[in-house]
């Protein structure tokens, strides 16, 4: 499958990986919005938010884990934002899902 998220956990294609285990992997945005803007993605392809289930839904919940578990390893203790954008309204543009683990700055609402 021509993914890129695929080919960034499988390793075909660099990036700066800043968490890796057996089923997730976290690295650097290459266009960062934030001074820390790391993406979280599931090793297995899920195309998108619209397409978690009772089958692959345990790896979303182990990502925030991994998102919790980031947040104090890179002492955001003014807080962090987390961003799933789903669809062409939603904004994706990489469809395998993934979370913008975003800090840093203060971040408005709605929008960026
Ligand atoms: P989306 O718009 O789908 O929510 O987010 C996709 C994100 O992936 C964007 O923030 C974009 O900068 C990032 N991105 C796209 N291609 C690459 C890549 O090859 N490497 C890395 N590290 N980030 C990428
Ligand atoms: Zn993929």
């Amino acid at each position: 499958m021509d993914c890129i998220f695929c080919k960034i956990a499988n390793g075909e294609i660099p990036a700066t990986k800043v968490y890796e285990d057996d089923t997730v992997v976290a690295f650097n945005d290459l266009e960062p919005q934030a001074p820390t803007h790391i993406l979280v993605i599931p090793k297995a392809h899920i195309s998108s938010a619209a397409d978690v289930n009772e089958e692959n839904s345990a790896v979303i919940s182990h990502i925030f884990e991994v998102i919790a578990k980031l947040s104090k390893e890179l002492d955001m203790t003014n807080g962090f934002r987390v961003v799933n954008n789903c669809g062409e309204d939603g904004g994706q543009t990489v469809k395998h899902i993934h979370f913008h683990l975003m800090s840093g700055r203060k971040f408005t609402w709605p929008a960026g």
